[in-house]
């Protein structure tokens, strides 16, 4: 029978050509049946003008094959380039970034000798939409947007991931104690899809402990799913405490498409030594193997991985005098494999897959809510009077008219009138909040009242209507209100 698969491959820049040719010499000695497809990303493509750094036939074969393999690339800074990373993963919508952590000891140092983790990080939204506006001389806005979906889709990858692999906890990070309803939707998500799998144990950790203890004591957590910006910090902490970023690999799994990396950058401080660790790229491919469903070879090439960490062939990051046998370079770190293939780990927990580990998540719908308009937050830049919020305050009760009251007014979040603290310091950014006082109001009725304070001079930058859908408040109170 023909298992040959067909995926993508690119090479990058910086150590990445010299990660990837170890890595294919290694998979093919493994006999992984596979054919490649390569493109040309990053520098060389930036260079010739694109701002994404990849091109139009390239994603096409992206597409086409599903499977991408791919070496670290370097973003240029400035110039408006875009990170192609993030471009990747949102265009070919890969929500999920999974990075299992391990610690390798005593093989590799760490302070921590149990630590197996994995991080499941969202990788679509969240400030990563990049949403930005500057709208007063002095305040700048990013837009955080977290969506049903979007968490659903995460929570439900994080607990099927699990499932898949035998996992016994899935621990939710937020900071929902601040951002009630962004990171709350997060937490809320997470407890109704939890229910569905009651096998596996859950907890919900403020991302503020919750990093402490990847820091300090990560062998109690197991499988972790949080929101874009905090799983981008925590795993590289993780990484970190686990021993060195040259040994992480990383998945990032989208429906249609999916793309294996080493979670390192490009290192071009040891660009063209052959002294970079291919670890990281190698793990990532015993990942895609094992989603692929050849199991089989990515537990060989996972043994035959740690037994050559075990006899002590380490490349420098990891080398250690006393500890490790031998100072080997890329080339040399990936013949050491090769020739262990076959072999399992004396000390070491052998690699031993069960069954296909591609995850497949169901899609749900939740019934459609009534959403009824209930008022408005106008957004002033008002830079008279000191910034007295009295002043502003009582401009704006003549101006409310019959069909909203002013509620209160924030600025930077916290209440400034009615009955404002004198201490607190103003910018000239302020949220100012109308209720309506009638039954039901209309856009046009926001529309009016925004005319009403254009025409008394005031300078209205941007509005946020306030709505409650099946009768919950759907926007946040101001500190204080
Ligand atoms: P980096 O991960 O490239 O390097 C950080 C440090 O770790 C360096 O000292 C490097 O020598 C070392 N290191 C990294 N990988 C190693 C390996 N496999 N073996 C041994 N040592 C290794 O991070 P950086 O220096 O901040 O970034 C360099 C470039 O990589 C930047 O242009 C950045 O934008 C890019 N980058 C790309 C990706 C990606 O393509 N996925 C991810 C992160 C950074």
């Amino acid at each position: 029978m023909n298992n040959t698969s067909r995926i993508t491959i690119a090479h990058g820049d910086g150590i990445g050509p010299e990660i990837m040719e170890a890595v294919l010499h290694i998979l093919d000695k493994a006999g992984a049946e596979l054919e490649y497809d390569t493109i040309q990303i990053g520098e060389k493509v930036y260079a010739s003008g694109s701002k994404t750094g990849i091109s139009d036939e390239s994603w096409s074969i992206i597409q086409k094959n599903g499977i991408f393999l791919k070496s670290p690339i370097t973003t240029p800074q400035g110039g408006g380039f875009k990170s192609m990373n993030v471009t990747i993963r949102k265009t070919l919508g890969l929500f999920a970034n999974v990075r299992p952590v391990q610690s390798y000891t005593p093989f590799v140092r760490s302070n921590f000798s149990k630590m197996d983790m994995v991080i499941i990080r969202e990788n679509e939204e969240d400030l990563y939409a990049g949403i930005e506006h500057r709208q007063t001389q002095e305040v700048v806005q990013v837009l955080k947007l977290i969506s049903r979906p979007g968490c659903e889709r995460i929570i439900r990858y994080a607990f099927e991931y699990a499932r898949a692999f035998g996992r016994k906890k899935v621990t939710c990070m937020t900071k929902d104690n601040i951002m009630k309803q962004a990171d709350g939707l997060f937490h809320k998500v997470f407890n109704e899809i939890a229910l569905g799998y009651p096998e596996i144990k859950t907890d919900h950790l403020i991302i503020d402990i919750g990093s402490a203890i990847v820091a300090n004591r990560p062998s109690t957590l197991d499988v972790v799913v949080t929101l874009n910006l905090y799983g981008d910090i925590i795993s590289d902490i993780a990484a970190e405490v686990a021993g060195s970023v040259g040994l992480g690999g990383s998945s990032n799994v989208g429906k249609k498409v999916a793309m294996y990396e080493a979670i390192h950058g490009s290192a071009p401080d040891i660009a063209g030594k052959d002294m970079a660790n291919p670890s990281g790229l190698l793990n990532a491919a015993v990942m895609m193997l094992g989603q692929m469903g050849k199991t089989e070879t990515a537990d060989k090439i996972k043994n035959a991985w740690l037994r050559a960490l075990e006899d002590g062939i380490h490349t420098g990051d990891v080398f250690k005098i006393g500890q490790s046998a031998e100072r080997v370079g890329t080339k040399e770190f990936a013949n050491a494999i090769v020739s262990r293939l076959g072999q399992k780990p004396e000390t070491l927990l052998a690699a031993q897959t069960d069954g296909n580990q591609n995850i497949l998540i169901k899609e749900t719908r939740v019934p459609k809510e009534l959403k009824l308009l209930e008022g408005v937050d106008i957004f002033l830049d008002w830079d008279e009077d000191q910034r007295n919020p009295d002043v502003l305050g009582n401009k704006l009760l003549g101006l409310a008219g019959d069909r909203f009251k002013l509620q209160m007014i924030s600025n930077r979040g916290q209440k400034v009138f009615p009955n404002g603290f004198e201490e607190t310091y103003c910018t000239d950014h302020w949220r100012c909040r109308f209720l309506k006082t009638v039954e039901s109001i209309s856009a046009t009725d926001l529309i009016e009242l925004q005319k009403s304070l254009i025409s008394a001079g005031l300078d209205s930058i941007k509005t946020e209507n306030l709505y409650s859908f099946d009768g919950i408040r759907g926007y946040s109170l101001g500190q204080g209100e």
